[in-house]
């Protein structure tokens, strides 16, 4: 990621390519062997469910589902498409550097790879929910599951 310039056009043409081709968005088969959430928010029509499948410590699975903007649309698709596979500390730290971005504060830009197009929802304000919506819920997946244990 560090290696070419993240410009406005490419990071609208990666928002664009997850709103029109959004990944992971199912619901799984064996919905018994998942951990799920809804998420929704007020101010927009987002109203999504969130899919945990965690083996091992490891994340195996993360879909979702549901109805959402643009922006949640995006930002879930690249942040289920990033988790498949990380091991569950991994995991709350990428979410942890991501809502750290999005809040203006310094961050590890290193491991948010495309989630980096978000970079500059702070100044949209109405955004905010809808680009943390997905992050969110997979961090309260995450908190239960450990509290759980
Ligand atoms: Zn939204």
């Amino acid at each position: 990621m560090s290696t070419f310039k993240l410009t406005p056009q490419l990071m609208r043409a990666i928002i664009m390519d997850h709103y029109e081709n959004p990944r992971c968005r199912k619901t799984p088969e064996d919905l018994e062997n998942y951990r799920k959430i809804n998420m929704n928010s007020s101010g927009c029509v987002d109203d999504i469910w969130v899919y945990l499948k965690v083996e091992n410590e490891i994340v195996e699975e993360v879909y979702w589902e549901g109805e959402a903007c643009a922006i949640s649309t995006a930002s879930t698709s690249i942040m289920c498409e990033m988790m498949q596979g990380k091991n569950i500390d991994d995991a709350l730290y990428i979410i942890d550097e991501y809502k750290k971005m999005i809040d203006e504060q310094d961050y590890n830009e290193s491991v948010l790879g495309e989630a980096l197009v978000f970079m500059n929802t702070s100044k949209q304000p109405a955004r905010i929910k809808c680009a943390t919506l997905g992050w969110d819920g997979l961090l309260d997946l995450l908190k239960e599951l450990e509290e759980d244990e």
